[in-house]
């Protein structure tokens, strides 16, 4: 039995190394994607709901990792995260979007508003608040556009640091979002802490609305008390006309999701954003 109990450790140790060597190895391929403009951001489109137009759009990251095509985020954020590299990851990415969006209104297109994900890393990262403000400063670009997405567990781990830097991005004039809404365990009350603008509803309520079982109550519900807050609301993965309609009946502000467009490459959105575009 100590045999056995020797051997266990022993095998567990190598497991710990053989993560933390995987760990070293994604990491040095993350820096090296960096550094050779591997990375891309996709954007998807966002729609007022009640006229169809286009409102905004979402920077979603892609990997081009050579040899292995299209990586999506899921496959690399978290591990961005755990080793750190999301941190100079992040700065591409909102260096990246800022500057795509001055490009698009520099040529006349939109308005138009940009959101961008933060991290919990970067959203905790002192000096976060400052980066942005200097970056939007050096792109002229006016910080009303922009929109940071948040979920909601960032807000509920250290509160009063997620509190005072919310309240300075939005003394920017930033808008700020919550992603995933419905997921995490913050109440709505909690909410009247944070300066927040805009509530998406997580796209798992939205999958199952057609069956009008609880979803459909939790999405009217969560419009319906956004609303008595001020705070707008955006639907995200909405895939089927039911879901569209049902949402708009809802008064649900804007929506995002495959049925009204997937995210696409800079070039491919702009014929979009050219004329009055509408879903
Ligand atoms: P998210 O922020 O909740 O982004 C929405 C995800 O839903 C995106 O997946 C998008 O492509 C996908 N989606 C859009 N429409 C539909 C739809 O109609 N149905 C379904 N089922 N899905 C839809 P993606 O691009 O793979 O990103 C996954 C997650 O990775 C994001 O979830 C976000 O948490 C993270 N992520 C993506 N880009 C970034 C980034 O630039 N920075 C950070 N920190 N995280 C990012
Ligand atoms: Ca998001
Ligand atoms: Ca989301
Ligand atoms: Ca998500």
């Amino acid at each position: 039995a100590k045999e056995k109990g020797r051997n266990q450790v022993q095998l567990f140790e190598n497991g710990m190394n053989i993560r933390a060597v995987n760990m070293m190895k994604i990491s040095g391929e993350l820096h090296q994607a960096l550094e050779k403009n591997q990375m891309e951001l996709y954007y998807q489109p966002q729609f007022s709901l009640s006229d169809g137009k286009l409102v905004g759009v979402e920077a979603l990251v892609r990997w081009n990792k050579p040899g292995a095509g299209l990586v999506y985020p899921g496959d690399f954020i978290p591990l961005a995260e755990q080793t750190g590299m999301i941190l100079p990851l992040g700065q591409w990415i909102l260096e990246s979007a800022c500057r795509q969006l001055q490009l698009w209104h520099a040529r006349g297109l939109g308005p138009l508003r940009m959101a961008i994900n933060l991290s919990a890393r970067q959203f905790r990262q002192p000096g976060l608040v400052q980066d942005i403000a200097s970056l939007l400063d050096k792109l002229k670009l006016d910080p009303e556009s922009i929109e940071l997405e948040i979920t909601e567990s960032m807000l509920m781990e250290e509160m009063e640091m997620a509190v005072a830097t919310m309240a300075s991005l939005s003394s920017l004039g930033i808008k700020l979002a919550i992603d995933d809404f419905g997921t995490g365990y913050s109440s709505l009350a909690y909410l009247k802490r944070f300066p927040i603008h805009r509530l998406k509803i997580d796209k798992s309520f939205i999958k199952d609305l057609a069956r009008e079982n609880e979803d459909a109550a939790i999405v009217a519900s969560i419009i319906t008390l956004a609303h008595s807050m001020k705070i707008a609301v955006i639907a995200e993965g909405i895939e089927n006309e039911y879901q569209l309609q049902q949402l708009g009946r809802q008064a649900c502000d804007e929506g995002q999701g495959y049925l009204l467009a997937k995210p696409m490459p800079a070039e491919e959105i702009e014929p979009l954003l050219c004329q009055d575009f509408r879903y």
